[in-house]
């Protein structure tokens, strides 16, 4: 398999075509961002533990019979994922306030909330991914009512999956961030990458965030909490 055209140039990862029209080739990169992009560093390493985090999780979650675009792992920091229509929204779903949720609501940081949130933002850098709910979604054509019911559905088996499999391993899932898209047969996979970037996740016994977090608010260096992350999900492998 060789990478042909770049399909797209990311903060975090770079996506080619390849000579098969159906798979894409993801490298991921040593990039740190954060604020839309207005804070950047170069981190060596990142962008391996990303990859591998990510290929790990998605494998899982395919074995478990819920579909993502993951293929297979290449080389450290480079995967094949199936190619598919993006639908242009993030769903976050959020099992404790963190983030601009506890912004927006003035409520305890990691207060539980039950049920889990599921929310929508529309993914525009020039809009700064403004929240949408799922009238204003299906009004602007960026899916329809049965693919906000389907990605619902997804969200929360990915939901559960992830919970009990970090909880497993002494870590309170806090809140992510999926992307879901089509394959060529409509199939609804979700897509993008499952990594301590787009997650929250706090260590339950010393309360420390084991996520981007560290990265935004400079709690210190990122790597060794990413290798944390990875070592701790190699350890305890999924039944
Ligand atoms: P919040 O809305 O609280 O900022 O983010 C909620 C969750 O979604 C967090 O786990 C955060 O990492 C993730 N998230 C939200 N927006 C983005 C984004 O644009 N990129 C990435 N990688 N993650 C995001």
């Amino acid at each position: 398999m060789e990478k042909t055209t770049v399909l797209y140039a990311g903060k975090a990862k770079q996506m080619f075509n390849t000579d098969d029209p159906d798979v894409l080739w993801v490298e991921y990169k040593d990039q740190a961002t954060a604020l839309n992009g207005k804070k950047k560093v170069q981190i060596a390493g990142k962008g391996e533990l990303n990859r591998k985090i990510s290929s790990l999780l998605f494998a899982e979650l395919n074995a478990a019979g819920l579909p993502t675009h993951y293929l297979k792992t290449l080389d450290a920091t480079t995967m094949l994922v199936k190619k598919c229509t993006m639908i242009p929204l993030e769903a976050v779903v959020r099992n404790f306030a963190s983030g601009s949720f506890e912004r927006k609501f003035q409520v305890a940081h990691l207060r539980p909330l039950v049920p889990a949130v599921h929310e929508f933002f529309y993914k525009s850098d020039a809009l700064d991914d403004p929240f949408i709910n799922d009238e204003q979604a299906i009004a602007l054509g960026y899916a329809d009512q049965a693919t906000i019911q389907a990605i619902h559905t997804l969200s929360d088996q990915v939901n559960a999956y992830l919970k009990e499999r970090f909880a497993q391993l002494g870590i309170d899932l806090v809140d992510f961030k999926l992307e879901f898209g089509r394959l060529s047969d409509g199939t609804l996979v979700l897509a993008d990458e499952l990594s301590p970037d787009n997650m929250r996740l706090v260590d339950q016994e010393s309360g420390n965030s084991l996520d981007k977090d560290v990265f935004r608010k400079d709690q210190g260096p990122l790597t060794p909490v990413y290798a944390q992350v990875l070592e701790r999900l190699q350890s305890v492998v999924s039944r």
